[in-house]
């Protein structure tokens, strides 16, 4: 067990205040026994999937975001999953009867980012290239199965969500993304194992309250989910009243006589993702900004933790 290395603390009432201003949401609601809600996920789950979209994870999640929203892939990165969408999304210009190929070379080229960019290679414009271009673009892209096969790989490949809600949502804007990209190109959805496969990539808190009811249908756990998620984030944003943050049977913390050990107390923080300096979430004592000092001894450490009065003042 560690005890918090640069430990600073804030005094009496002041501790309390910056205590109580953490969100104890763990405690408070019935969706989040366990969430630590709003933590970063960039820090914790870099997404390995290039060719997911930023818009897939950030905003206000709807039904809707989730269940209808278009593909809208207007560039092509070289993931063979985005090239049917792609290929859809360019039609508009490829028909087009005013537009020479040659100025539809240059549009399909420019279009052509990432890793298809690499891989086609530059050409130059004319007419007669159009067509080529095209040939080898399907050619090289434009296999239905190989997309289907790379899409279950890459399923296959996400990691479980931690507890934070923002990997939580990531996690589900993933599979969610990769399941809409499997119907677009032709897969049934629906059956038991990706439907296990899905709900057994969030914490098991969030598994148990997907109801009975929903779990027949992939659309439905998604749905219930994304309740869930709302939920969370609800609950992240609104302020909680204060509660002891040790044993959440009164208010405030400093009062807590119910549990008296700083080694009990340090580990309660530790499972609870608190930062041992200030008590509050999101950050851990590494990091945190806060000088603290002790009450009692006037140590730097937080006055929750002061071994100096231990079973004493406790
Ligand atoms: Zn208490
Ligand atoms: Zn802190
Ligand atoms: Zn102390």
């Amino acid at each position: 067990m560690a005890t918090p290395e640069a430990p600073p603390t804030i005094m009496g009432t002041e501790a309390d205040e910056a205590i109580n201003n953490t969100d104890t949401t763990e405690l408070s609601t019935m969706v989040t026994p366990k969430a630590e809600p709003v933590s970063p996920a960039s820090e914790t789950s870099a997404s390995p999937l290039p060719s997911l979209h930023d818009h897939d994870y950030d905003g206000e999640e709807s039904d809707e975001h989730f269940t209808s929203a278009p593909l809208n892939i207007t560039h092509f990165d070289g993931a063979y999953w985005n090239f049917k969408p792609f290929w859809e999304h360019f039609q508009s210009i490829h028909n087009n009867r005013t537009l020479s190929p040659s100025d539809k070379m240059y549009c399909l080229q420019a279009k052509c980012i990432g890793a298809a960019e690499q891989k086609l290679g530059k050409w130059k414009v004319t007419d007669e290239a159009y067509g080529e271009f095209v040939k080898l673009l399907h050619y090289t892209y434009g296999d239905n199965d190989l997309a289907v096969q790379k899409l279950y790989d890459s399923f296959d490949k996400l990691k479980p969500s931690s507890d934070y809600i923002n990997h939580i949502r990531l996690t589900a804007s993933q599979m969610d993304h990769f399941l809409k990209l499997l119907e677009y190109h032709g897969e049934s959805i629906d059956n038991g194992m990706i439907r296990q496969s899905y709900m057994n990539r969030f914490p098991e808190w969030v598994k148990d309250a997907i109801p009975q009811k929903a779990r027949g249908s992939i659309k439905t756990i998604q749905k219930a989910v994304r309740v869930q998620i709302g939920r969370l984030k609800r609950a992240a944003t609104r302020k909680p009243p204060p509660q002891c943050l040790f044993c959440g049977k009164h208010k405030y913390t400093s009062d807590c006589r119910n549990v008296r050990s700083v080694e009990e107390r340090l580990t309660l923080l530790h499972q609870r993702h608190r930062c041992l300096n200030c008590l509050g979430s999101n950050h851990f004592a590494r990091d945190c900004k806060k000088e603290v000092i002790c009450y009692h001894c006037k140590s730097n450490h937080n006055t929750a933790l002061c071994r100096s009065i231990e079973g004493d003042y406790f």
